[in-house]
């Protein structure tokens, strides 16, 4: 089965800055907090809010005390004139497109135009559109309606931020036939634009089309009916617990979209239970290989041998021939520490990868162990390779369980840094400069030589990969860390910087590590493992123009660079050496 996802599928730019506006706003705005009328029409994000403390009120009462936020459909002025009368402090959420054709209202109408609005009268948008009207304003929903309307000596056309492109082109046209005098303004936005045209072009290459999102949100539905007009079937769902397992078997290729309003994390569970189907009621190698992979994933256990592969690059790279004992150490101690990051990361596992928290709350206990157990193994053979990398070992080991501990107490910590996670981005760079110094920079104490150039090269690289594997998956998890407060990487410079970053970072490999085989800083084989960063670079521009799918099949090819810096190790020591 072959899974196409829509490269607009998700949050617009309006909609995401309000739900990060809300999600920032307990602690930030005077609370409580509250959103006038439903922030977004998608009810696992306002479940989410509600839990987070921001709550819901449908109506102004005459005095109230605390925040709330206008949501991104925006409303009539008369209603934050209430608010704020009412005593309520105000947050503009409005997206700044809607605030746009609220400008052309509000300018037309002073100039004595009537306004005719094409779009849903029951929709909050077209609601606060009307506010700017003065008294104006038209609605339209059909060019039925449309006709039905006077005659204006002055009129202005704009159009609901999400109406369908189809309609408001056949508004255009009546206009420039009937009305010419008719001032129109093409306000749909880029992204409902872009989203309706990208769903015509998947309905031609599918079988079947998934849309996801709120089952009464405008954009979503609008979704569903251009695909569904197409004639493929088409399945409006809001969450992967709505799928029709037994229709979408039967199909070879399958589309998903969503709406505006639809988070990553939902869309996310649909695709990794789509990518599940052809394996559900079959017993075949497929879904035995499918399985395999899944578990491989969940306990870390392919993550751990991918470390190990990495380390005897690394060894092979400083020319130590004794490199098992840090084969074994690097895998023991990234089983460990991995493990222990995903037993405390459940938070947001809910939401990034809910197969992962349902495996780890249902093992806790068994997964503690193998923490436990790998990392004392780890520390055991670290001893047995000398004090130093012993210590070394063990200074790294208490950094991570010490990660999500509060190690400053209250009355002293400045600011909100009290445990090491406070740090903004710590996590991906601690993570990444642990896998360097246990691939390369202990097996180099043990041979005696740390300092050299050639092993601070080797530090690099080893450091550089896992910093493009571990930021990668960051970016793939950005929605449900940021609900849960994580500040990783990609959240603090975006999804576009921390993509550049990456692929720069990993072309600079790329060179670097070409140029220092060809120099003699480093042997031949650098050569060959200049391949795993092109590869990891390639990977991630696949994903950046949407031919890979975040899921199982991603995660594993991700990791497999290390597998494959294995490969050309063994090749090269087989044929060289
Ligand atoms: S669809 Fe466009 S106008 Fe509407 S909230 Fe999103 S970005 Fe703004």
């Amino acid at each position: 089965m072959k899974i196409i996802i829509a490269k607009t599928a998700g949050f617009c730019m309006g909609v995401r800055r309000a739900v990060e506006m809300a999600l920032d706003s307990p602690g930030k705005h005077r609370g409580p907090i509250f959103t006038h009328g439903p922030l977004i029409h998608n009810p696992q994000v306002l479940d989410l809010l509600d839990e987070k403390g921001v709550h819901i009120i449908q109506s102004i009462p005459e005095a109230g005390e605390g925040t709330v936020l206008i949501r991104a459909h925006g409303v009539p002025p008369a209603v934050k004139k209430d608010l704020k009368k009412a005593g309520f402090a105000v947050i503009d959420a409005t997206c700044p497109r809607v605030i746009k054709v609220q400008a052309i209202i509000k300018k037309h109408a002073r100039q004595g135009y009537a306004s005719i609005i094409i779009g849903d009268r029951d929709h909050p948008e077209v609601a606060g559109l009307m506010g700017f009207a003065a008294d104006r304003g038209y609605i339209a929903g059909s060019l039925e309606e449309l006709e039905a309307l006077p005659d204006f000596d002055k009129a202005i056309l704009v159009a609901q931020t999400t109406l369908n492109i189809r309609l408001f082109e056949a508004v255009k046209n009546w206009a420039q036939a009937r009305h010419p005098h008719y001032k129109c303004f093409d306000t749909i936005c880029d992204s409902t634009a872009q989203r309706q045209a990208e769903v015509q072009k998947m309905a031609e290459m599918v079988d079947a089309l998934i849309v996801v999102g709120g089952k009464n949100s405008g954009n979503t539905q609008r979704l569903a009916e251009i695909a569904g007009q197409s004639g493929i079937a088409t399945y409006h769902i809001e969450t992967e617990s709505d799928l029709d397992v037994k229709a979408l078997s039967l199909a070879e290729t399958i589309g998903i979209t969503a709406g505006a309003s639809t988070p990553n994390w939902i869309i996310n569970r649909v695709v990794r239970a789509v990518e599940r189907l052809p394996y559900k009621n079959s017993a075949g190698i497929q879904k035995i290989v499918f399985s395999i992979q899944q578990a491989l994933l969940l306990t870390n256990v392919f993550v751990a041998a991918g470390a190990g592969c990495l380390s005897y690059a690394c060894a092979v790279l400083m020319g130590d021939s004794d490199f098992l004992p840090h084969v074994w150490i690097s895998m023991l101690y990234v089983l460990s520490m991995h493990t222990l990051n995903n037993l405390t990361g459940l938070k947001a596992d809910r939401y990034n990868d809910p197969e992962r928290e349902a495996f780890y709350r249902g093992h806790k206990r068994f997964l503690i162990c193998l923490a436990l157990f790998s990392g004392a193994a780890g520390l055991l053979i670290a001893y047995s390779q000398g004090i130093t990398t012993f210590l070394v070992l063990l200074m790294m080991s208490i950094l991570g369980l010490s990660y999500n501990i509060k190690l400053i107490p209250k009355t002293l910590f400045i600011g909100k840094y009290s445990r090491i996670r406070d740090i903004s981005g710590s996590k991906t760079i601690l993570i990444a400069v642990a896998w360097g110094v246990v691939t390369s920079v202990l097996p180099a104490i043990s041979a005696g030589n740390p300092f050299g150039l050639k092993t601070t090269l080797v530090f690099f690289w080893a450091t550089g990969l896992a910093f493009a594997r571990t930021a990668f998956f960051d970016i793939l998890d950005m929605q449900g860390d940021r609900i849960v407060g994580k500040e990783t990487i990609p959240i603090l410079l975006g999804e576009k910087k921390s993509i550049q970053m990456l692929k720069a970072v990993l072309g600079i490999w790329v060179v670097l590590f070409i140029f220092s085989s060809m120099i003699g800083i480093i042997p031949a084989l650098g050569f060959g493992l200049s391949i795993c960063p092109a590869a990891m670079l390639a990977l991630i521009s696949m994903h950046e123009n949407g031919f890979m799918l975040p899921g199982i099949r991603l995660e594993f090819l991700v990791e497999s660079h290390f597998f494959l810096a294995g490969m050309m190790t063994l090749i090269y020591t087989v044929v060289f050496q």
